[in-house]
This record gives structure tokens, C-alpha cells and sequence, in this order.
């Protein structure tokens, strides 16, 4: 009995503990690699975690010359984890391929429907630099092939900066760091059906114009990278923005594109996942109540669900993830990028 009652007990004593850290449990590597990754209070935010502001629109474009008059371009020559890249190719002949690697993934590029650039033909993609990239550098490498002529590739070494992520460190009775098998086996379960999900790469580009940021008058959020040491073991980062946000808020489509998951989910609680296309999907957690259902078409703006607190959450704000090519980068650059 005494068994039994702790068992149920448990789940209580952890909210009970979150409460008091003002923190979240996120632990081991549960979640390792997960787009979702742990929540964080909105107390946090109030202290302004965050990383250091990129300057995306004052930085020129950084451009190689590749063979047979095409150009590489690249928002910034110094990417860092967890941020997000917006990368051009031009070329005087029209491409019949285009298409880049990155990170053991396929960059997929779209064709810019520009009329003012008419006199070249210009591709565009989003290059994502996951939240625990190494640092140092790596290649990024566009095969192209032009309509009447050899395909062949073009080579960008980019040096990966280390990002500038906030470290908290936490002690606590061992016991309430530990989720129950039950709830590691449905995490285990989560995280896989996630990690299925960003790989999928639907090829046409489901949005169309800027992003925006799905909380209403809202311009920042904050924990992106940040780090949790429990009891001296490293947690996996957090791997979305959070927002401050009263319970009920509205929560709006950064693009659009089609509704993959709206469910809830152990970490996240009542969780949305759209999929923009091009392997390009936004991840908004800890909802009150879900507007939309899986399969759902969405329109830029339309309305997902009601901000609330939801699964491992302290109190009600929007966990704001983005997820482009499998790699986990901070949301607020594609407002910034497109
Ligand atoms: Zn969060």
C-alpha cells in the first residue's frame, strides 16, 4: 500500500518541486535531441536569458564564386549554434537542380519567384544550425546542375561559433528528478514519433511571405539554448522560445502550411506542430485548448489554441520551437531572416 501510495504521490511531490526551482525537469537525456526538450517558467523570462542579438539585417551577404557564373550566397559568414541561415544561389543560366548538404541532412532550395532578379535564375533555401552542432568547421556543399551544362558543386566552410547560452545549475533530492518508467517509456515513445516527424521533408513550400511570432504584439522570448545541471548532470537544452503570456491568449499560425500534430504530449503538454514545408516546421507547447485538428490546412495568422500550462510548466507561456532540416534553431531568427 505504502508503495502504491508513493507511486501516486510522486507526480504530485514533482509539481510540488518544479513550483519551488521556479524551474523544470527536464533530465538524463531523456530528451536528448528531442525538438522539445523541457519547459521553462516565465520567471525566467523575466530575467532576459537569452543569446546575444544577431545582426541579420546589417550583415551583407558573404558570396562565392562557384563554376559556370553561379553565386553562393550566405546571410552570415559567422553562424552559430542554434541559429538560422538564409542562403542564395544565383546564376546566370537556369539550374534544372539545386540542392545542398548539410550535417548528414539535404538542404532542400526553392525557386525565387522574384520578376526584378529576372535576369538570373535564383534559388534560395533555409540552412539551420542545430543547437548542439560542434563548433569549428564544416562544409556546406550545393550540388547544382545548370540545363545545358555539367552539374557540379560548390563548397562553403563555414566556422561554426559556439552559441552563448545561459547554464543554470540545480540541486535536488535525487528522488524527484527521476520520472517514473511509465512516463519514460511515454517520453521515450514521444520523442521518437518527433524525431519521425522533422524528418519528413514535404517538398513543395507550404508558406509564402515573413513569419511572424504567434503571440500577438509580442517582439522577443527568452531561454533559447539555455542549460539545466541537475544534481551535476547536464540536461538537454532547451530548444524553443518562451513567451509570457496570460492563459487563454491566442496563439496564431507563424505561416502556413498543414497542421501535423495537435495533441498532448508528456513535456509539452497540449502541443501543435505545423509543417511550413521543405522540412521547415514550427512546435508551439503547453496549450490550454487546440483550435486545430492533425491534417488541418493553416493559413499565416490562423488560430491554434489558447495559451496555457499544460505538461511540465509552471505557470501558462508559449513554448515557441522551430525545427528546419532536423536541426533545432532559435524561431525568432526566421521573423528576422524572411
Ligand atoms: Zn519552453
Amino acid at each position: 500500500m505504502a508503495f502504491l501510495r508513493s507511486q501516486v504521490m510522486r507526480p504530485q511531490l514533482w509539481m510540488v518541486v518544479i513550483f519551488l526551482l521556479g524551474g523544470s525537469l527536464e533530465n538524463r537525456g531523456y530528451l536528448a535531441s528531442s525538438q522539445f526538450s523541457g519547459v521553462s517558467p516565465p520567471v525566467a523570462i523575466a530575467q532576459g536569458v537569452r543569446t546575444a542579438p544577431r545582426k541579420v539585417a546589417e550583415n551583407p551577404w558573404t558570396k562565392k564564386e562557384c563554376a559556370q557564373g553561379v553565386e553562393l550566397r550566405l546571410s552570415s559568414m559567422e553562424p552559430t549554434q542554434g541559429s538560422l541561415q538564409f542562403v542564395e544561389i544565383r546564376s546566370a543560366n537556369q539550374l534544372a537542380q539545386v540542392e545542398g548538404q548539410w550535417d548528414g541532412n539535404e538542404i532542400p532550395f526553392w525557386r525565387s519567384d522574384n520578376g526584378s532578379e529576372s535576369d538570373f535564375d535564383v534559388h534560395r533555401a533555409l540552412l539551420g544550425i542545430d543547437l548542439e552542432h560542434a563548433s569549428g568547421m564544416a562544409d556546406f556543399v550545393v550540388s547544382t546542375k545548370a540545363v545545358e551544362g555539367e552539374s557540379f558543386a560548390c563548397t562553403l566552410s563555414l566556422d561554426v561559433k559556439a552559441g552563448r547560452f545561459a547554464t543554470e545549475k540545480l540541486k535536488v533530492a535525487p528522488q524527484f528528478v527521476e520520472p517514473n518508467p511509465e512516463q519514460i517509456a511515454r517520453a521515450d515513445a514521444e520523442r521518437k514519433r518527433l524525431r519521425e516527424i522533422f524528418a519528413t521533408v514535404t517538398p513543395e513550400k507550404l508558406w509564402n511571405g515573413k513569419f511572424r511570432i504567434p503571440i500577438a504584439g509580442a517582439t522577443t522570448g527568452g531561454n533559447f539554448g539555455k542549460r539545466r545541471v541537475l544534481n551535476g548532470q547536464p540536461s538537454s537544452p532547451h530548444s524553443g522560445v518562451d513567451f509570457a503570456a496570460p492563459a487563454g491568449t491566442p496563439v496564431h499560425a507563424a505561416q502556413s502550411g498543414r497542421v501535423v500534430l495537435a495533441e498532448p504530449l508528456y513535456f509539452s503538454g497540449n502541443t501543435v506542430i505545423v509543417d511550413h514545408g521543405l522540412g521547415v516546421y514550427t512546435f508551439y507547447g503547453h496549450l490550454r485548448s487546440f483550435d486545430v485538428k492533425a491534417g488541418d490546412a493553416i493559413s499565416v495568422g490562423g488560430l491554434l489554441g489558447k495559451v496555457g500550462a499544460t505538461g511540465r510548466a509552471t505557470g501558462p507561456h508559449l513554448h515557441w520551437g522551430l525545427t528546419v532540416n532536423r536541426a533545432r534553431v532559435n524561431s525568432l531568427d526566421i521573423v528576422k531572416l524572411l
